[in-house]
């Protein structure tokens, strides 16, 4: 195994054991694509979700938010193309059953990019005589497209309704209602966080493509004759610029442009920012300019004009659209990747010579899930009583555990595998002299703190 698998492994069993993230439905056997947030994930994905929404939305005056439905008219996925072609090409082994990403299998065996093309797929398929990454044969279906929305019903609306695969529908139809009950002027922008569901055909890479996840999106309007290019490369230094606030290093950031044959009909420019993951580059972001396609096609297909009247010229026309589109669930593991260290501590061990090893998610403090955590030197309750009492003052404040069980070297360890800024730690001296020591997670430099000033160190700390 190599060393950056053998990193995804062990991210994945911390997040596990420290409850992170959790297979979904594990007690049924598991469910491919799906997770559940333990109790310290969601905190990190609220904590995401937040720094995104202020960024994007609270910190501009000229992007507002809006948190639309999942379940959308059947109409919609007309007009967007959804409903004719969203999906990838799969084929199928015939002796094992299991379904794989045709342009997957072939871009392993050739390092071509052969997505639409499914005849030539079929064809290199079988004589390259691919064999099946499951039970080794060869003996495939022919290339198909698969549509990979979900399909249900609803109650007296006819015609088939579709887990949204993306939020950005529920923006553009909204287009008409923001402008009129806002004061926005073009350009500006509608922000969504919300869920989407893809059937994808293989799941894959722990959280990084699932059948149900979450994007934050935005829907930029300009007017159709502005210089857009510049406004396009400030979106992706700003997409840059996040992934980097989640800790990404700028190294393991790289942009790749869709080249002209692969790009939708009306998009003039798409880039995907691509991030380093321990299983290679792959899309992180996407950054699209979809020009007038989107409110075109609801209008035509809609009962409303979807034109911006611009008050000072007098002009009617159909906005063009920039798209910065952002994965939670990515970013999430961009923020695990990133944070996840071992540092070799203490002194050499005299049988072995070997050293602990500390693992410690290094996050952004804004991301930690845990900020502060309270815990008495011992179990006595002349500690434990005093140190409850001083958690339940923070934790109005900020997100604290308390903990009093096993050793304290054991606890600090415990806080450093989640990622926890501060310990503070409350002996028998805190009773004569009011102060507590103040852990630092990264260097692990203690200091002493006066309680009293306790509230405005942290405070202090937690903003650098
Ligand atoms: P990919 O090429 O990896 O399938 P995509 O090009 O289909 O992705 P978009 O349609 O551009 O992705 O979706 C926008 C963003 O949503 C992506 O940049 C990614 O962050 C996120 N995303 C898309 N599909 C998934 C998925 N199956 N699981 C988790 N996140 C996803």
């Amino acid at each position: 195994m190599s060393e950056k698998e053998n990193k995804m492994e062990k991210i994945v069993s911390l997040c596990k054991r420290r409850g992170l993230i959790f297979q979904g439905s594990e007690i049924y056997g598991g469910m491919g694509g799906t997770y559940t947030y333990g109790p310290l994930g969601v905190e990190l994905k609220n904590n995401i979700k937040q720094l995104w929404w202020k960024k994007f939305v609270q910190d501009r005056i000229n992007i507002v938010g809006i948190d639309g439905p999942i379940l959308l008219h059947p109409k919609l996925w007309e007009a967007s193309g959804h409903a004719e072609g969203f999906g990838d090409a799969m084929v199928d082994c015939k002796e094992c059953k299991k379904r794989f990403r045709a342009d997957h299998l072939v871009e392993d065996e050739t390092g071509e990019d052969l997505e639409g093309k499914n005849e030539e797929m079929t064809k290199i398929i079988k004589e390259k005589e691919i064999k099946c990454p499951n039970c080794g044969k060869v003996n495939w279906t022919d290339v198909k497209d698969f549509n990979m929305m979900f399909k249900t019903q609803m109650n007296g609306v006819e015609g088939d309704i579709f887990l949204r695969p993306e939020t950005a529908g529920a923006i553009f139809i909204e287009f008409k209602n923001v402008l009129d009950s806002t004061q926005q002027k073009i350009p500006f922008g509608i922000a969504q966080i919300g869920k989407a569901f893809r059937n994808e055909i293989v799941a894959s890479n722990f959280i990084f493509r699932l059948r149900e996840f979450e994007q934050m999106e935005i829907e930029y309007l300009i007017r159709p004759q502005d210089n857009w290019e510049p406004i396009f490369d400030d979106w992706l230094s700003q997409q840059e610029d996040f992934a980097m606030e989640l800790g990404a290093k700028k190294e393991d950031l790289r942009r790749l442009e869709h080249p002209r044959e692969k790009l939708s009909h009306y998009s003039k420019k798409t880039i995907d920012i691509e991030y380093n993951f321990p299983f290679g580059f792959k899309e992180l972001f996407g950054l699209a300019h979809r020009g007038d396609f989107d409110l075109t096609q609801h209008t035509e297909f809609g009962n409303e004009k979807l034109e911006y009247f611009d008050q000072e010229s007098g002009e009617r026309f159909i906005p063009h659209i920039l798209e910065p589109t952002f994965g939670v669930e990515r970013s999430l593991l961009v923020a695990l990747v990133s944070a996840y260290t071992e540092e070799q501590v203490g002194d050499p061990n005299p049988e072995d010579g070997q050293r602990d090893t500390r693992i410690v998610l290094k996050f952004p403090k804004k991301l930690a899930p845990v900020k502060i955590a309270f815990l008495p030197l011992s179990k006595k309750e002349e500690l434990t009583n005093p140190t409850k009492e001083l958690f339940n003052q923070m934790q109005e404040k900020f997100v604290c555990q308390y903990d009093d069980t096993q050793s304290i070297g054991k606890r600090y360890r415990r806080q450093d595998e989640i990622g926890t800024p501060y310990c503070v730690t409350f002996d028998f001296d805190s009773l004569e002299d009011k102060s507590v020591t103040v852990r630092d997670r990264d260097t692990m430099e203690q200091e002493r703190v006066k309680i009293e000033e306790l509230e405005n160190y942290l405070t202090e700390k937690l903003s650098e």
